[in-house]
């Protein structure tokens, strides 16, 4: 996609400013039935791409991503852009400065079109959990996109964007990927700098791709990453460009797969990744079946962990630092009750009552509980432990092989409201996901297929994993299955 639109430009076959005004063409006639976007920057974008056909007029070089237009998930800070995080809390937040990510695509000539939509503080499945109501699925429009990029995802099926920015701390790249039937990526750790990503939980959180392709999420992951001296956990990787890796050999690669993962699925679920699978022998790679014993505990450890980290991230959001301050959650009043005026704690708690999201105060109680005295030992410190086997179940097995390959979700998307009032079914969206978070490595959904629910054709993902800092080796593994296809 990135690509095509890339020769058409510099053939002069369209103009950057012409490609962009289609893109909002499509987001005014689709969005009112999806809402995928929250806000458009129109301006800014056209400003973007005039600027991108001057340089072609002049026979100036440019790069694959200059002049193509894309959207960005509304938890990263744009400078003079509202940017909400999907809450009630930062409504009126308007960020300051540019997230390391968005300065990189901005000086990459990208044309941002718009922040989308996300579950809260980016916690959820389904993108349900915005206080700006939910994205619809583009496949069916009774149905969640996942989440909680959903926005970004359904962006991508509904080809509102070219390209998005999605976040991804359990899964949120993958798991709508899955459901919306396009690419979503989450890089290695440390991979792209978290500065201006606001924080759900941050050893796990990543800044990650929804495309249209393989090569599209390898074209915008080389834009993005790279060592950055505002996040000190962004790593010392060298700049590569990840899409001249996708040569299209898989032959004699080795791909690791857990067989109970696939024997525990629905019957349709599991012939589509069956399917995968044999498609994958075909091509030349070599099956090879894992163990990977400590996996069943990495989902109840990940809903420790991450509580825990979102407990103390959410802390600042107060009524004095950002945006939103409730005087009062009824009557907006700066006294309180008694007619005096407001006690700080009082202001904090109004403003955290009225501005924070049912699942967002959800995770900061069960965060704040597993790190309470008494509990921090049997809780936190435990799931850590856990953390750490898994992490050397992954050590191991990637001795023996290149890859990784599960199911990204267990099944399609599910219906809006379905889940919405059990928890517990929602966070088992993520069982093939959070592992990759909780290890650290990189790890791709790619569509699979489709499979029938109530007469409708819904697309499934699967998902590979590959070795840290090896996002060369995951795309050519992802890549030479989709252009099999
Ligand atoms: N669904 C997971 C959660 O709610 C993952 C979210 C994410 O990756 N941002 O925590």
């Amino acid at each position: 996609m990135i690509r095509e639109l890339h020769e058409k430009l510099i053939k002069g076959e369209i103009t950057s400013v012409e490609l962009t005004e289609k893109y909002f063409d499509a987001v005014e006639k689709k969005d009112k039935d999806l809402n995928a976007y929250l806000t458009l920057t129109k301006d800014l974008a056209m400003e973007q791409a005039k600027k991108v056909d001057e340089k072609i007029k002049n026979g100036e070089k440019i790069e694959l991503l200059e002049g193509i237009p894309g959207a960005i998930k509304d938890v990263l800070c744009t400078k003079g852009i509202r940017t909400t995080a999907g809450s009630k809390i930062l409504d009126s937040y308007i960020a300051p400065f540019d997230a390391t990510a968005i300065k990189k695509l901005k000086e990459n000539g990208a044309v941002i079109l718009g922040k989308t939509n996300l579950d809260e503080f980016a916690m959820g499945s389904s993108t349900e959990n915005s206080a700006y109501g939910p994205t619809k699925n583009p496949h069916d429009l009774e149905r969640v996109p996942g989440g909680t990029s959903g926005g970004s995802a359904a962006a991508i099926a509904a080809d509102m964007a070219a390209w998005a920015l999605g976040s991804d701390t359990g899964g949120s790249c993958r798991q709508p990927a899955s459901l919306c039937g396009v690419v979503g990526m989450k890089p290695t750790y440390g991979r792209v700098s978290r500065y201006g990503l606001i924080a759900a939980a941050s050893s796990f959180d990543q800044v990650g791709t929804l495309t249209h392709s393989v090569e599209d999420a390898a074209i915008v992951l080389s834009a993005i990453s790279g060592q950055d001296r505002h996040d000190a956990t962004s790593a010392h990787s060298s700049d590569k460009k990840f899409e001249d890796y996708l040569d299209g050999k898989i032959k004699g690669v080795k791909i690791g797969v857990v067989k109970e993962y696939l024997e525990g699925l629905k019957e349709d679920v599991r012939k589509v990744m069956e399917a995968v699978v044999e498609k994958y022998k075909k091509l030349g790679a070599e099956i090879v079946y894992i163990d990977m014993p400590y996996n069943k505990y990495a989902l109840p450890a990940y809903y420790i962990i991450q509580p825990s980290e979102v407990s103390s991230n959410l802390a600042r959001f107060d009524g004095v630092k950002y945006g939103l301050r409730a005087d009062d959650e009824k009557d907006n009043q700066a006294e309180n009750e008694f007619g005096l005026p407001k006690t700080l704690l009082e202001t904090y708690l109004d403003t955290r009552c009225y501005g924070l999201g049912a699942e967002a105060k959800r995770r900061i109680m069960l965060g704040t509980y597993a790190l309470s005295a008494g509990y921090y030992e049997a809780f936190y410190v435990r799931a850590q432990k856990v953390r750490t086997l898994i992490k050397k179940d992954f050590e191991r097995v990637f001795q023996e092989v290149d890859v990784i390959l599960t199911p990204t979700t267990t099944a399609p998307a599910f219906k809006i409201g379905e889940k919405a009032d059990d928890p517990l079914q929602m966070y088992l969206e993520d069982i093939f996901t959070v592992t990759a978070n909780i290890t650290g490595v990189p790890a791709i959904s790619v569509p699979a297929g489709t499979v029938e629910r109530e007469g409708k054709k819904l697309p499934i993902g699967f998902q590979l994993m590959g070795k840290w800092f090896d996002e060369e080796g995951l795309f050519r593994a992802a890549h030479a299955y989709e252009i099999s296809q």
